[in-house]
Order: structure tokens, then sequence, then C-alpha cells
């Protein structure tokens, strides 16, 4: 079954299309958490980020960076959220890679993350140990 994603590329269902190239296309979430909530979303159908070629990855972020730029210009866009649910358990509901772009204004209210937690005693060492590259 196809994801909605493909059906926009493919034109079967209307999209506002911010820009598009053979890799990926940005277009307007439907369901923005500011108004002008854009999605970069590859051509192929890559389900998470680790599925996908690291080419296409630099790519998406190179449009990532002109979005970024175009909201801070023409939405005059303190800043942005940059960001991909990376498979359901992150809260993904399209399993086609997609990087999230939020324009932000100071004071606008939005929060997207949980407050901070602690490590206990010794924990943030060993996390490290387990996630060194
Ligand atoms: P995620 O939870 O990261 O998979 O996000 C999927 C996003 O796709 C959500 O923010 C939806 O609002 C958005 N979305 C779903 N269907 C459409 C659509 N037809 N056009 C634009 N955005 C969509």
């Amino acid at each position: 079954m196809s994801t909605v994603f493909e059906m926009i590329i493919a034109g079967e269902i209307p999209s506002v299309k911010l820009y598009e190239d053979d890799v990926c296309i940005a277009i307007l979430d439907i369901a923005p958490k500011a108004k002008g909530h854009t999605l970069v979303i590859s051509k192929k159908v890559y389900p998470t980020v680790s599925d996908a070629p690291d080419e296409v990855i630099a790519h998406m972020f190179s449009i990532v960076k002109k979005i970024d730029g175009k909201m801070r210009s023409a939405l005059k866009a303190d800043g942005t959220n940059v960001f991909i649910n990376n498979s359901p358990a992150s809260g993904q509901e399209v399993p086609h890679l997609h990087i999230h772009i939020i324009p932000r204004h100071e004071g606008d209210g939005l929060s997207f993350f949980p407050p901070s937690i602690k490590y206990d005693e010794g924990e943030m060492a060993r996390f490290g140990e387990q996630l060194r590259i």
C-alpha cells in the first residue's frame, strides 16, 4: 500500500508544494503545529533515517536549510524546530522519511518536548559508553 506521501508525489492527492527536485519535495503540513509547518519528504520511500543513503539525508537537510532561511525572511520567524519522527515509537505516523520544519516566533508558547530528567550516579558515563560511535 502506498504511503500518503507517495500519493502526493504521484499527484494523486493535492498538496501545497514549496519545492521539488529528483530527490525530495517540500510541502506544507496539512495539520500544522504552526502556520507554515513544512515537510521535506524523500521521493523514494525509506521508512527511517537509518534506511536512507547518506547523500539523500545530506541533500534533504540542504533543502531544510533553504526552507529555514525562507521562514526567517518571509515569515519573520525568529527560529525553527527541525526534527524527524523516526519509527512509530517516536510518534512517526507516516513510514516514509520526512523532516519537519516548524517556524517559531519569540513567545509563541509552543512546546514539543517533556521537561528534562536526571541521570542516576554513574549512569551518564555508562550511556556514553553505550552510544559512542
Ligand atoms: P509523522 O508523525 O512524523 O509521521 O508526521 C506525519 C505528518 O504528515 C503529520 O504532521 C501530518 O499532519 C502530515 N500529513 C498527513 N497527511 C498529509 C497530507 N495529505 N498533506 C500534508 N501533510 C500531511
